[in-house]
């Protein structure tokens, strides 16, 4: 059944409690470095204030566990949004309370009012219902647009439903259900699904999830060296999860029965993973990567890690994404951050948006390589949701989505 959308509400003179994913990256002082999440709910919160309605917003940022941290404060996120509407926005150093009750009371049409961070109560991750109905005191319409926390069953993404006469969602939120819903459903083909990242354990749900879905995969990142090392291939030091090596297994033997081809990497870049006794400014051993250089195979030699694929296999992904109509992509195909072994992820983000497919790419760190590379306008749809993409793709019921109106 289809969800209630925004489009669907009525909000003139309403006050709606908008759930945006202000969660931005803050440096020392305090200054937000991007602000593609404020961007992001620009469409709904436009329709809305041009609409009339009274929008409240709340979102979190961070991890305050459970209480005030002047550091991840989302004032300054009141400040940026206001300077994007070319409107005031208003902010008020709680999200519930007297405080924000007296002041919904007296909002006029087309006021917009920013929240402080709903983690700073211990109750919003416990999904705590009285602070949920606190919450929903402030509006008489709910709408979702953080896509990015559906799949977190929280006080102001699931519990605040309850208590509010409608809830819909927002257009971020609609555009992802379309792109990673509908779209990956029935998919132009060949549809090629590219993962990476560093662990199998996070992705072997959507990889058994995409063997269904897709014609082929593409595997990358250190999680190819668990399924490696399954085959029977040395993978030296690399990282691999020797706990979910029959998981990996059977997820092998689930492609070969469905007649989906894998693919893992022919050779790699590898490195010796050398601890230092410097230490970062977290106080952490900074590690240094020696002997860099790369293998004329897929096996791995003893003490040696891999660290971003060899250029055969950069070269053979190529030519595969080449051939697809569709790509999802989600998870770097190397230590990605480090210069040095980027080239596998930077050259699969040029095919992907060279291949002309319609491509949907997921997970912040795929994300940052299509931007970090400039190719952001060739590419379909960037999701902002994480874990929420992957769970959503894993076939699972998203709380934050559940808990919406039905049309
Ligand atoms: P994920 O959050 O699971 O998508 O993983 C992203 C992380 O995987 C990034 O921080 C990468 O540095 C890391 N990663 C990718 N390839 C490797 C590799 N070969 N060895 C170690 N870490 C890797």
């Amino acid at each position: 059944m289809a969800k209630l959308n925004v489009q669907d509400l009525d909000v003139a003179s309403r006050r709606v409690l908008v759930r945006v994913d202000f969660n931005v990256p803050l440096d020392a002082e305090g200054k937000i470095t991007d602000d593609s999440r404020i961007r992001a709910s620009l469409p709904t919160l436009d329709w809305l204030l041009e609409r009339g309605a009274r929008v409240v917003l709340c979102s979190h940022l961070g991890r305050p566990k459970g209480r005030p941290d002047s550091a991840m404060s989302l004032r300054p996120a009141a400040q940026r949004l206001s300077d994007l509407l070319s409107r005031p926005v208003a902010f008020l150093d709680d999200c519930v309370g007297e405080k924000v009750e007296q002041t919904v009371k007296i909002m006029k049409d087309g006021d917009c009012l920013l929240l402080e961070n709903v983690r700073f109560h211990a109750e919003e991750e416990k999904n705590d219902p009285a602070f949920a109905k606190r919450l929903a005191a402030c509006a008489e319409l709910y709408v979702n647009d953080a896509f990015g926390s559906a799949h977190r069953a929280h006080a102001s993404t699931e519990g605040v439903t309850r208590f509010i006469a409608k809830s819909a969602a927002g257009f971020l939120l609609q555009k992802e259900l379309r792109f990673l819903g509908d779209e990956l459903a029935n998919p132009a083909r060949p549809f090629l699904a590219i993962l990476g990242g560093a662990k199998v354990s996070d992705k072997i749900a959507v990889i058994e999830a995409l063997l269904d879905k897709a014609d082929a995969l593409l595997i990358g990142g250190a999680m190819a060296y668990t399924f490696l090392r399954v085959q029977g291939i040395p993978t030296g030091a690399s990282l691999v999860e020797e706990d979910r090596l029959e998981t990996s297994r059977r997820a092998l033997d689930l492609a070969a029965q469905k007649n989906k081809r894998v693919f893992l990497p022919l050779d790699h870049v590898v490195a010796r993973r050398v601890e230092t006794d410097k230490l970062d400014k977290k106080g952490r051993k900074i590690v240094e990567f020696q002997e860099v250089h790369i293998t004329d195979c897929a096996s791995i030699g003893e003490g040696l890690c891999g660290v971003d694929l060899g250029p055969n296999t950069v070269a053979a992904y190529a030519k595969a994404v080449a051939t697809a109509k569709t790509v999802l992509w989600n998870g770097p195909m190397g230590i990605f951050e480090d210069k040095a072994f980027a080239k596998g992820t930077f050259e699969i983000a040029r095919a992907v948006a060279a291949s002309g497919a319609r491509s949907i790419v997921g997970g912040g760190d795929s994300v940052k390589a299509i931007h970090k590379s400039g190719l952001a306008d060739k590419i379909t749809f960037l999701s902002t949701g994480g874990g929420a993409s992957l769970e959503f793709l894993e076939g699972k019921t998203l709380p934050g989505i559940a808990a919406l109106a039905e049309k």
